[in-house]
């Protein structure tokens, strides 16, 4: 046909039949071959040596980060600091995203996870659980080149878990002055109901403004709410939240475990009365 660059040959199915998509028939493999292969998946007990422990509820062989130091270094350099960062503007922690991997480039581990924490207590919870594609890294303005966008929650995982490794606890603030100079307010007794994400955050941010009666009342025997019951290890082992939860309790925040609202009478009031000025119901 004239005006026409290409056209499909006739028999056009002809040719596509030599290559089909679908097969024409199933892909058998007997029993004794999938059991057979199945002796090197990693985890299966037949795979377990003589003098290897049990992995049953045992994920202390599973990689947690995403990044090496090299693989980090990479990363952060190959990030352009975009003047108006949509990867910022995507994080709902409002995280400098920016300017932590720019320290991590810099090879300032410290500043970077001083930075991440300074906007987020549960920054290596976030860097290691947060659904990125659909946030930060969603926004990135590499997302389509050939490398792909920056791999922003392992860049927090590793600035934080570097950090962790440091084992340097949460100062308060030493410009605030001393706590007996503190204002009335700040000797405020604030009860948190639940010690899960949103308490612990609140509580880190309130510690840190200066406030200095903070408890937090939860009704499991341990700490982290969610993160701790419904996550499983290989994904945030409890370590991470504990880490976390250290950190808020470095700043005085008491925690009280085997208490909530509706347990033992607890109340709104009984809250009150017992001198509670201030409730957060940090509970689902
Ligand atoms: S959008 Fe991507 S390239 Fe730009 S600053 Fe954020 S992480 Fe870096």
């Amino acid at each position: 046909m004239a005006g026409m660059l290409s056209k499909d040959t006739l028999d056009i199915e002809n040719i596509l039949s030599l290559n089909p998509r679908t097969s024409s028939y199933a892909t058998l493999f007997s029993t004794a071959a999938k059991k057979q292969a199945k002796k090197h998946w990693k985890r299966n007990p037949d795979k377990s040596c003589s003098t290897c422990g049990k992995l049953q509820n045992n994920f202390d062989d599973i990689k947690h980060t995403t990044l090496s130091e090299r693989g980090a270094l990479r990363e952060a350099m190959r990030c352009l600091k975009c003047a108006d960062a949509p990867c910022q503007k995507s994080c709902p922690t409002n995280l400098d995203i920016k300017s932590f991997i720019t320290s991590i480039a810099n090879k300032n581990y410290y500043g970077a996870a001083k930075t991440i924490l300074s906007d987020n207590p549960l920054g290596l919870t976030c860097g290691m659980v947060c659904p990125t594609s659909d946030l930060c890294v969603g926004g990135c303005n590499l997302y389509a080149t050939e490398e792909g966008p920056i791999n922003i929650g392992g860049l927090q995982q590793f600035a934080t878990e570097v950090f962790k490794a440091m084992n340097i606890p949460q100062i308060k603030n030493p410009s605030l002055p001393p706590h007996e100079m503190m204002p009335r307010a700040y000797h405020t007794k604030i009860a948190l109901i639940g010690a899960g994400p949103a308490s612990i955050s609140c509580a880190s941010f309130l510690a840190r403004l200066g406030y200095s009666d903070i408890t937090i009342f939860e009704k499991q025997k341990y700490t982290g709410g969610l993160s701790t019951s419904e996550i499983p290890q290989f994904r945030l082992p409890y370590d991470a939240v504990n880490f976390e939860v250290e950190l808020m309790k470095n700043l005085g925040v008491k925690v009280t475990h085997g208490k909530g609202l509706g347990i033992n009478g607890m109340t709104i009031n009984t809250l009150k009365e017992k001198g509670y000025e201030v409730v957060f119901i940090g509970i689902e």
